[in-house]
């Protein structure tokens, strides 16, 4: 019988009947807004990410390891304008005020 782990895993049928499971690899970390690729987040399964140090598991800036670097950038700026006055809620940009850290 095959270990309950392994009744999702793909199946990979090779020569002679033997069958070999094959684990999803995890895919790259995402930025929330865009969607884009997180740069100097690992890319391992959570076994292994827990053996890594809290600096070596995302970048050590605001926002690092949930927003991306052009992302983040807007929001900054986004966040300076309006504190600011130079623009108001209605004029920023919809999908980046719900990381803002401004008063809404
Ligand atoms: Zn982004």
């Amino acid at each position: 019988m095959v270990s309950p782990s392994k009744r999702s895993a793909n199946k990979v049928f090779k020569k002679m009947g033997k069958v070999i499971y094959k684990e999803d690899k995890p895919g790259r970390a995402q930025c929330a807004n865009c969607k884009g690729v997180l740069h100097a987040v690992p890319k391992r399964k959570g076994s292994e990410l827990a053996k890594l140090s809290k600096t070596e598991k995302r970048p050590q800036r605001p926002f690092g390891g949930v927003l991306c670097g052009n992302c983040t950038r807007r929001l900054v700026k986004m966040e300076t304008r309006i504190k600011h006055g130079l623009i108001t809620l209605s004029q920023a940009d919809f999908l980046l005020l719900k990381f803002a850290r401004v008063k809404k």
